[in-house]
């Protein structure tokens, strides 16, 4: 056995672990009750304090953060109130003729501590939509949120200490360290939200207690534009697509693959749109978000300096304020394929653009990378559609718009390999936090002792 006691967090980890059984026992009902404190914390009484603490972190526009940060996780909790009775009942399932005398169920049983790890990009959404699944479930929690966003995590430290006991739901703030150190406890499940860089980490560190991952990772998702879609409304979406948060979510398309032909009209179509969107000077714009932090404003800025240097063409913005870590919404058409932009997740709202003449092309493109979280289609050609699903991987695809598919609850959300391993959401989210127990009932009655020595010749002719 491994001594935990010199770990920072082991008193802790040690009082929730003693109290798991007894929150693993609890009915629906109250794990009902609990979500639904949660979610007037969040869509009432802390409403407005979260609004602030998002802005000071990274002027996050009001209606964003109701949109993408509360919407979602208040959604989460009714769907889950609605079902939940339903997933924590015994599921029976047929047991073989080979069996006879037995019956056989499913016990959706809690898997006691879990540890989630969460991002910057969406802290709010992507704390408390794990923790909304793991309470469901029946789980003890202990969260990380990320250091860069400290505004909101002091302002989700204090709902979870009002709304909980420790020895159920922790909050942990803290840089790194916090994590590597929090790492080394044997959890029942770790839920990391983050790079993939990170999620190798994370992953390594449970090898060491088997404990089992559900790691929601990024990449890059690619869109492809055909020549067949509707471009005037494509354009438009994948505008919202890729500058909402300003370009810092893990499903926004990170690069755009367009018929040749379409490439003239598609570059007017964008310079209308986002001057529908955000006016002529984007920087004065209520409705567009800033860079996290210096560091990603200058990496950023540091992928365009690379792309020019590699004689890109920035057909559309490319100004910047380090004062403000603003960044005009930025199209770059011939970014070469060993520039930054293209070799990086981009996370910021600059989209590289590449011309094809066929849909082979694309498709072996793609396929030369890692598996990508998001996949977006936009065409009107339903062959070519199917065409493109079948002969590729991703974790998720939407057709004729982007970043949706987050938000049907009956739809898994996740990647696949590079992108993730695991699922969110719903159902989906609720197993990822539970053990689904084997039960096997074998009743005094009618059981057929085939299995017992000794192997008489009478047995052997029953299994003949
Ligand atoms: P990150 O991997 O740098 O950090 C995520 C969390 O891990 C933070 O809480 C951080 O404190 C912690 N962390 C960082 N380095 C660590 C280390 N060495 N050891 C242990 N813990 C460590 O990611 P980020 O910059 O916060 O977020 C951006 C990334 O997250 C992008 O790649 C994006 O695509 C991805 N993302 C994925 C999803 C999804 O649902 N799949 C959602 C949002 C963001």
């Amino acid at each position: 056995m491994i001594d935990f006691t010199d770990n920072k967090y082991s008193n802790l980890f040690e009082k929730q672990k003693a109290h798991q059984l007894t929150i693993g026992k609890t009915t629906y009902k109250d794990r009902i009750k609990k979500l639904k404190r949660l979610q007037v914390a969040i869509e009432k009484t802390y409403k407005q304090e979260l609004r602030d603490a998002l802005y000071k972190d990274f002027k996050k526009p009001q209606l964003e953060v109701d949109l993408t940060e509360i919407y979602p996780v208040v959604d989460e909790i009714k769907f889950i109130s609605k079902h939940l009775k339903s997933w924590l009942r015994n599921q029976k399932v047929d047991t073989p003729i080979s069996l006879l005398g037995s019956s056989s169920w499913i016990k959706n049983e809690s898997k006691g501590v879990c540890l989630i790890i969460s991002p910057w990009n969406f802290p709010v959404n992507l704390t408390f939509g794990p923790l909304v699944s793991a309470i469901a479930a029946g789980n003890a929690v202990i969260l990380k949120p990320s250091e860069m966003t400290p505004h909101t995590s002091k302002v989700m430290s204090k709902i979870v200490s009002e709304l909980f006991n420790e020895n159920e739901v922790a909050l942990i703030e803290g840089e790194v360290e916090v994590s590597q150190e929090l790492l080394k406890l044997p959890f029942n499940h770790i839920f990391f939200t983050g790079s993939p860089q990170v999620g190798k980490i994370v992953m390594k560190a449970a090898s060491e207690h088997l404990t089992s991952v559900t790691l929601e990772l990024g990449g890059k998702s690619p869109v492809i534009v055909d020549d067949t879609s509707n471009l005037d409304k494509a354009v438009k979406k994948i505008i919202f697509g890729k500058f909402l948060n300003a370009g810092q979510t893990c499903i926004a398309p990170d690069y755009v693959l367009i018929n040749e032909s379409i490439k003239s009209e598609f570059i007017k179509s964008f310079k209308k749109h986002l001057k529908d969107f955000y006016s002529e000077d984007v920087s004065n714009s209520d409705s567009f978000g800033r860079i996290v932090n210096q560091k990603h404003f200058e990496r950023l800025n540091g992928y365009l300096e690379d792309a020019k240097f590699r004689n890109a063409s920035i057909t559309i913005g490319g100004n910047s304020e380090e004062k403000e870590n603003y960044i005009e919404p930025t199209v770059v058409f011939d970014a070469s394929e060993d520039s930054e932009l293209m070799q990086n997740e981009i996370f910021g709202p600059i989209l590289p653009v590449k011309t094809y003449t066929s849909i082979s092309e694309v498709l072996d493109y793609i396929n030369s990378k890692e598996k990508p979280l998001a996949l977006y289609i936009f065409s009107s050609n339903k062959k070519r559609i199917n065409e493109i699903i079948n002969n590729t991987r991703a974790g998720s695809t939407c057709i004729n718009h982007n970043l949706l598919q987050f938000l049907n609850h009956n739809l898994p959300f996740g990647g696949s390999n590079n992108s993730g391993i695991g699922k969110s959401h719903g159902y989906f989210g609720f197993l990822e936090f539970t053990n689904q127990r084997s039960v096997l009932k074998q009743h005094t009655l009618g059981a057929v002792d085939l299995l017992t020595p000794p192997y008489t010749n009478f047995k052997q002719k029953l299994v003949d």
